[in-house]
């Protein structure tokens, strides 16, 4: 028999999205999140026909359109030359090649739209200001919090759900740092391509950077070695931080280097990784998006795959006894992921390149026209998520 509830902890990407496909099957949920508003300041996300056709099947997908951009391509230029190496178209051919759209938009926005949805659905009930010290489906109900079937860590990397979660992944420092910030566009170089997604790309760093409709300006990630022990995303970030930062991208186009100076606003975001593990406990409880697998975001997928996740475990849960359902979702979704780990890898291989084997990189790149490097990405943006 199919569950008739679910307490989910955590209302990010994959919370948000747990709790909508689980309604679609009639399931009650429950939401908790320990913040007190649901908005992020300074982040882009680029959302790829994967996650797009998934919301597309919950709904939001007008609203979606309405405020954000389809990139013309995803284009990989020098940091240093400012020479196109290689591009991915999107737009149009997205929406042809993969069935769904490719989408840049600020991570409140899709954020709004989920709450906007979850409010909306009588099935769904959102707790914000709730931490869950120890989220377990015993105390929630000793607390009179909720009366769920299962619970659903969607608590992000790092999840304290996992706690519950015997050999579940361990979170592990990268070895680099994200510095994201929106640059205005009075501020941002001419060159800066307005129409596009563009990863500038350099000997150990690299900086993404595309247009934002809703704020006007762009979306900038610079992602570089750094140390760190900080758990805290978001965060201003040291002085000596701030220097090694800039110190990486020496060398780099005098107007990069700028921008990357003036960014006063830059926020700091140590990247942790999980390895592998177990995401449940083949009881009561299941762990999905950053929670089960957080990764670096070298592939630009990680609330992708949140959102895979959601409707899919919702999916499962609607049509399998709770066990079956918990062992399905990891026989499906591990080896995916396993694949795109593999794939976020190579890409910071090639991407931070140095050398001989960056102008390998190169000449490879060049020779390959952008028909077939989209080919490349049809396992991943053709996917069908099963909801
Ligand atoms: C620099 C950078 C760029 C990225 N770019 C992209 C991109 O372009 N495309 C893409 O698909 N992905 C991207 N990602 C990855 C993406 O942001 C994450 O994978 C995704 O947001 C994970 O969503 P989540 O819901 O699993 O976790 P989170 O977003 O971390 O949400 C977890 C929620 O749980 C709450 N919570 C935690 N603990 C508790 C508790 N004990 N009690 C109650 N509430 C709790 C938190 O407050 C939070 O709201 C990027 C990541 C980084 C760092």
């Amino acid at each position: 028999m199919s569950i008739r509830s679910a307490a989910i902890i955590g209302a990010g990407v994959a919370g948000l999205t747990a709790a909508l496909s689980l309604a679609r099957h009639g399931i009650r949920s429950d939401i908790f999140e320990q913040a007190d508003t649901l908005t992020e300041v300074g982040a882009g996300l680029q959302l790829s026909p994967n996650a797009s056709r998934v919301l597309g099947e919950l709904g939001l997908l007008q609203a979606l359109s309405e405020v954000w951009l389809e990139p013309r391509d995803v284009s990989l230029v020098s940091g240093r030359s400012l020479r196109r190496i290689a591009s991915v178209p999107c737009g149009s051919f997205a929406r042809a090649r993969w069935g769904a759209p490719y989408g840049v938009l600020h991570r409140a926005t899709l954020q709004r739209v989920l709450v906007d949805a979850v409010k909306a659905n009588p099935l769904c009930t959102l707790h914000l200001s709730t931490l869950l010290a120890n989220p377990s489906l015993q105390y929630l109900s000793q607390a009179g919090l909720a009366a769920a079937d299962v619970l659903i860590g969607a608590d992000g990397v790092w999840s304290r759900t996992r706690t519950q979660v015997p050999a579940s992944p361990a979170p592990r420092f990268s070895g680099n740092i994200a510095w994201r910030f929106i640059l205005r566009e009075a501020d941002a170089p001419r060159f800066l391509d307005r129409t596009s997604v563009t990863a500038f790309l350099g000997p150990s760093a690299h900086l993404v950077c595309y247009p934002l409709k809703e704020t006007g300006g762009f979306n900038v990630v610079a992602i570089a070695a750094g140390s760190s022990s900080a758990r805290e995303w978001g965060a201003a970030g040291s002085e000596a931080q701030r220097t090694m930062l800039i110190r990486q991208f020496a060398g780099w186009n005098a107007e990069i280097g700028r921008v990357l100076a003036d960014a006063a606003q830059a926020t700091f975001w140590p990247l942790y990784e999980l390895g592998n593990g177990r995401w449940h406990n083949g009881r009561d409880t299941i762990l999905i998006g950053d929670a089960a697998h957080a990764m670096m975001p070298f592939a630009a997928q990680g609330a992708a795959m949140a959102i895979e996740d959601a409707y899919e475990l919702a999916g499962m849960l609607a049509t399998h006894p709770l066990a079956e359902a918990f062992d399905l979702f990891e026989t499906r979704r591990q080896p995916r992921i396993a694949r795109l780990r593999q794939r976020a890898a190579f890409n910071r291989f090639a991407y931070h390149a140095r050398g001989p084997l960056r102008i390998g990189r190169d000449v490879v790149l060049a020779l390959r026209p952008p028909q077939s490097l989209a080919a490349d990405f049809d396992w991943l943006y053709g996917y069908r998520a099963v909801g």
